[in-house]
């Protein structure tokens, strides 16, 4: 699966695939990940990419030429790619969309700084248009890792473990249950008892317990969504 990062700032982007499982899914080539420039593509010849927004407001907005050329050129090397633009008045991005995203080929994820995009090039090129959260960041660069960290995780071979997608927070409208390690018991704190006697039915009942109790604490709105166990229970 190929990403396009089409982002003023390719280096904030690049240090997050040195390291760890997205390196190792490049390596192993399940992963490709590319990087353009507006910039690059600006016909002023200061190279400009943003100026003063029309019918006033504080600070500049990206100019429509540098990113219509940029995405011009993108679309014509692969028609298929999926132009996914970050901005906080998008759809919440959520599990869901991590798994279906994971299916497409290739995806450019397309950054705002300053005050934002001009809205022209959303409405001409974004397949989709997602907000990572209710809260302003300073560009989209955070936002589109984000969200290309959580599909990658879904593409396949990209996990060691498979089973780790299935038993995950969101998966079910149930958090996950609390995890331990080793030691069993670490500064007199130990997990659960039901946990050590190995009765893998008792720990998934406990488990269950657990989970609903997590998520009537952290997200009890989820809950009421559902009448019986039976409706989440998997
Ligand atoms: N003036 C805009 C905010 C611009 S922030 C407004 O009030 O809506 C600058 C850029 O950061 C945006 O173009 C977008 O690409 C990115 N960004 C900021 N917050 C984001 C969020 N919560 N989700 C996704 N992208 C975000």
């Amino acid at each position: 699966m190929k990403f396009t990062f089409v982002t003023l700032f390719a280096n904030i982007v690049e240090g997050y695939f040195t390291d760890s499982i997205l390196k190792r899914a490049i390596e192993k080539e399940l992963l490709h990940v590319e990087y353009l420039n507006p910039r690059d593509f600006s016909d002023n010849k200061h190279h400009k990419v943003d100026d003063t927004a029309v019918g006033g407001g504080a600070g500049m907005v990206m100019n429509p030429q540098p990113l219509y050329d940029a995405l011009k050129s993108l679309k014509s090397q692969d028609e298929d790619v999926h132009v996914v633009f970050l901005t906080p008045v998008g759809k919440p991005f959520k599990q869901n969309d991590a798994k279906r995203l994971s299916k497409k080929s290739h995806i450019a994820f397309v950054s705002g700084r300053y005050e934002g995009i001009d809205e022209r090039v959303i409405e001409n090129y974004a397949d989709e248009v997602f907000s990572i959260g209710d809260y302003i960041l300073t560009g989209g660069e955070l936002a589109s890792l984000v969200i290309c960290d959580a599909v990658s995780r879904n593409v396949d071979g990209v996990l060691g473990n498979s089973d780790s997608l299935t038993v995950e927070s969101f998966e079910t409208p149930l958090l996950e249950a609390p995890s331990f390690s080793k030691p069993k018991d670490y500064e007199g704190n130990c997990p659960p008892s039901e946990y050590l006697k190995g009765n893998h039915s008792k720990i998934r009942t406990l488990k269950l317990v657990l989970s609903e109790y997590k998520t009537k604490f952290f997200r009890p709105q989820e809950l009421l969504k559902h009448r019986t166990r039976k409706s989440y229970e998997k």
